[in-house]
């Protein structure tokens, strides 16, 4: 019989009551580090007392009223988007494949209205992963998400990751946008190096069509830098942001430049919940924290702390893992034996990890991990490890 709960998910037999900072805590008291931070969401932890503040307060006051009126609220998240990033506009969604559907019906827009109708074709890689709507699935292009579902939406081109020579030579009259997350998360923590990033900027300048950058899982102060662009030095047109945003509310968003959302006016797109005052007031009270230059000063402080000593647990178990990746806290380990093993092997010493493609393990603490917990949770991975060696 089918469970009542629809069966998509392979989920661990855990269950957590609540949360404080980078700990969950079961029914029974027990406490689990959180590395994964339910997938890079949890960017200030859980229970954060700002963050539960700007909730509790927004709730006893107005949940929802729909996009027909003014949301104070969204108004202040993306003036705040706004003075912090390249963008110059803003629309909220819910989630980060609604901001992927967006992103893909902007950029064409963008042209149909230009009077190139033309260019629909949107330039993607391996690895990627853009979510799990109709466009998020045909973005990614592989056959494990597509497969059995009908239809592919097209437009969709698939390149080899970091291959400058195969993108330039992909662009044609039809090609309307790149898009590339600058830190694959689910592809295995693979970060896209500058020069890349840069080389895909020019060119889109070179052929006069935008870069849109996925950072739903990299941006709102992952890496260090409020987005991951940032350390490039480039800018993209458009750009996908969610999980970090609303710090474990449902919120996302994308942010465009003016040029690049000149196309989306009035009746061409909306949602019933997106940029709801819920959502809003939470995600101000996260870019408040996040955007402070010294808090992105303390996370690359614990960045390094923790990168250095993952260094030295990769060193003292060559045989359970094969190197480091990532940057600031979107790290992973590649690993040698089954990355689901050792993830299992964290469960059984209260450590939370999240597996990725190419075999590894994923570490994305809350932003606001202490070094104390940093301190413990290589104690716990050391312990994982040498559990792993023995079975
Ligand atoms: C998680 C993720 C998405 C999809 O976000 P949802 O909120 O699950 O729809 C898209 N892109 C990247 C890079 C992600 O990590």
């Amino acid at each position: 019989m089918i469970p009542s709960v629809l069966p998509t998910y392979n989920r661990a037999p855990l269950s957590f009551e609540r949360g404080e900072g980078s700990w969950l805590i079961e029914a029974d008291g027990r406490r689990f580090l959180d590395l994964g931070a339910g997938i890079a969401v949890n960017a200030l932890g859980h229970a954060h007392p700002a963050l539960v503040q700007a909730l509790t307060d927004q709730a006893g006051a107005l949940w929802h009223v729909s996009n027909l009126y003014q949301i104070p609220q969204q108004q202040a998240l993306a003036d705040r988007l706004v003075e912090h990033s390249f963008a110059d506009t803003v629309f909220f969604t819910n989630s980060g494949t609604e901001a992927c559907e967006l992103a893909v019906k902007m950029a064409r827009k963008h042209f149909f209205d230009k009077g190139q109708p033309e260019r629909v074709e949107i330039l993607t890689y391996d690895g990627a992963f853009h979510g799990r709507s109709s466009a998020g699935i045909a973005a990614a292009g592989s056959e494990k998400m597509t497969r059995g579902f009908g239809p592919t939406l097209p437009g969709f081109v698939h390149l080899t990751w970091a291959d400058h020579d195969a993108t330039a030579a992909a662009i044609t009259e039809r090609t309307a946008a790149i898009l590339i997350e600058p830190v694959q998360g689910e592809g295995g923590i693979r970060v896209l190096p500058d020069q890349c990033l840069k080389g895909l900027r020019d060119l889109c300048d070179q052929h006069g069509i935008l870069l849109i950058l996925d950072e739903v899982q990299c941006g709102v102060g992952r890496t260090g830098r409020l987005f991951a662009h940032e350390w490039a030095g480039v800018t993209p047109d458009i750009m996908m942001v969610a999980k970090g945003i609303g710090g474990g509310f449902p919120l996302g968003a994308v942010l465009a430049t003016e040029a690049a959302a000149a196309g989306m006016t009035a009746g061409t797109h909306g949602s019933t919940y997106g940029g709801n005052p819920l959502g809003c007031a939470v995600g101000c009270a996260v870019i408040d924290h996040v955007a402070d230059p010294a808090f992105l000063a303390e996370v690359n402080r614990k960045a390094g702390l923790l990168r250095q000593k993952l260094e030295g647990l990769v060193g003292a178990h060559p045989d359970i893992f094969e190197e480091v990746r990532g940057t600031g806290l979107m790290l992973g380990l590649k690993c040698k034996p089954a990355n689901t093993d050792v993830v299992s092997a964290g469960y059984a010493n209260q450590l939370i990890t999240v597996p990725a493609a190419d075999n590894v393990i994923r570490l994305l603490p809350p932003l606001t991990i202490t070094e104390d917990d940093i301190a413990e949770a290589l104690d716990r991975l050391d312990r994982t490890a040498r559990q792993v060696k023995a079975a």
